[in-house]
């Protein structure tokens, strides 16, 4: 006792574990906690934090927290929640350097297109223009399928009449510096105080 307070020692220096950690034996081998199966009923202090081996569906064994099974917090190991995670957002699941490029200029259709916070939803979601593909894998599946290309490299995906949705049909690749040098045009005609976008003035 230090000043009426029973002295509260640490478990693992103590020796022994703590009353409140008493467990009359409730672990049991073989018992499931998610895909946790527990091999030993033996309880292991580290950190300070009770543990027991166990072995996950996918068959990895390790110590695993047994405060965070009981309470849902672990249900499996490491690698399979990963797993699970990328299962979950299977759309962005890319498989080549050109894949990905593809799948990055779709789904900036979607967001301009959705997206009010979108910096050029104005111009595509608040005029009108929708995304008609389904899923961004799916738009992406699309494009692979109908407007292949090697890298994709350098190239836009454009839409063929400019107040058309994003649709099968209606998409075209174009170079990048096509694309850009329409969009100057178009900027200079709309814009009320136009002036020379270049350091140099027009020559003809
Ligand atoms: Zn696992």
């Amino acid at each position: 006792m230090i000043n009426g307070k029973p002295l509260r020692t640490r478990p693992d220096m103590a020796g022994a574990l703590n009353p409140r950690w008493a467990r009359d034996g409730r672990i049991a081998i073989g018992q499931q906690f998610g895909s946790w199966t527990v091999l030993s009923a033996e309880l292991l202090v580290r950190n300070a934090a009770l543990y027991v081996m166990a072995r996950c569906a996918c068959g990895l064994e390790r110590e695993a927290n047994l405060r965070f099974m009981e309470t849902g917090r672990s249900v499996q190991c490491k690698a399979c929640a990963t797993r699970q995670r990328h299962a979950k957002q299977a759309h962005f699941a890319v498989t080549t350097a050109a894949h990905r490029r593809v799948q990055k200029r779709v789904n900036a259709w979607f967001q301009r297109c959705n997206n009010p916070k979108d910096r050029s939803y104005k111009n595509y979601g608040g005029r009108g223009i929708e995304c008609r593909f389904a899923s961004v894998r799916e738009a992406a599946d699309w494009v692979l399928a109908h407007l292949p290309h090697p890298t994709y490299l350098a190239l836009d995906l454009d839409r063929i009449n400019n107040d058309g949705h994003y649709e099968p049909g209606n998409v075209r690749l174009v170079t990048r510096k096509a694309n850009l040098a329409n969009r100057r045009l178009s900027a200079s005609t709309t814009c009320k105080t136009a002036g020379p976008v270049t350091g140099s003035p027009p020559t003809g």
